[in-house]
């Protein structure tokens, strides 16, 4: 049963992953997402249905155009084949549970978060202002079939604490945090806090010490100068998928070691 739940989750990460492509393409530009139907870039021929098959097209294509014969990038299978191991790895994580829609949710949000955010320095409220709730009562309802109001509440109020948090953060120092970041620390604090508050400790913090460590690295070899913007999007997103998905693990020897758990 679990090896089903991961290998549909699989599946359907490479078709959420061929949307994400076209999401990432077009959401910065303020264009729709549901039409018109994708094209070449380079040409602007329709793609047809059969050349739309996430990663096997591309194959099949030797990426090229099938019209104009123009090189598409390798990026477009990669990020297809990045959502497939993420749907697969969270469904690994929860199994067949309430919370797995959810988490899958997460795990497509940040994706496409980080991806914009590295290419554009932005996050668009175009994607935080629908997701956030919309993630919002996925877990919520998650919970209450559960049972468990508590946990319902945490999810909330850790979607207002990373919020807050982060506004704070925002306010204290402007540069290279941008209202972008807050917003998406809602989001995540959503995601973090109904697994538990350790959870957006560790997310949310994991963000800024990865932040921080490839900030000192790139400083030192002298790539970027200090005044540079540097995205902290990309960081929060990987820390806190990273603690949804293995999180517990860290948190469990944090208490052991500490002599708490
Ligand atoms: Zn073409």
């Amino acid at each position: 049963m679990e090896g089903v739940v991961v290998g549909v989750c699989a599946v359907l990460g490479l078709v959420f992953g061929s949307f994400a492509n076209v999401v990432v393409h077009r959401v910065p530009a303020g264009r729709s997402v549901a039409r018109p139907p994708s094209a070449c870039p380079s040409c602007d021929a329709r793609v047809r249905p059969m050349d739309n098959v996430p990663v096997v097209s591309w194959l099949l294509l030797r990426g090229r155009c099938r019209d104009c014969k123009e090189p598409i990038g390798v990026r477009y299978p990669a990020v297809e084949l990045a959502t497939a191991a993420l749907f697969a790895a969270v469904a690994v994580r929860f199994g067949l549970d309430w919370a797995l829609p959810g988490y899958l949710l997460f795990a497509w949000t940040l994706l496409v978060v980080a991806l914009i955010d590295v290419a554009t320095r932005r996050i668009p409220n175009r994607l935080t202002y629908p997701l956030t709730p919309a993630l919002g009562v996925l877990l919520v309802a998650a919970a209450l079939l559960h049972g468990e109001a508590g946990v319902a509440l945490r999810a909330v109020l850790g979607g207002v604490a990373g919020f807050g948090a982060m506004l704070v953060l925002a306010l204290i120092s402007p540069r290279g945090m941008g209202m972008g970041d807050v917003k998406l620390a809602a989001f995540l604090g959503i995601g973090l806090g109904y697994l538990g508050w350790g959870h957006v400790v560790l997310g949310l913090f994991g963000g800024f010490f990865l932040g921080g460590i490839v900030a000192l690295v790139l400083l030192a070899v002298r790539i970027r100068e200090r005044k540079d913007f540097l995205p902290f999007g990309p960081y929060l997103a990987l820390s806190s998928l990273a603690t949804v998905l293995i999180g517990r693990f860290v948190i469990d020897a944090y208490l052991r070691a500490s002599g708490v758990g």
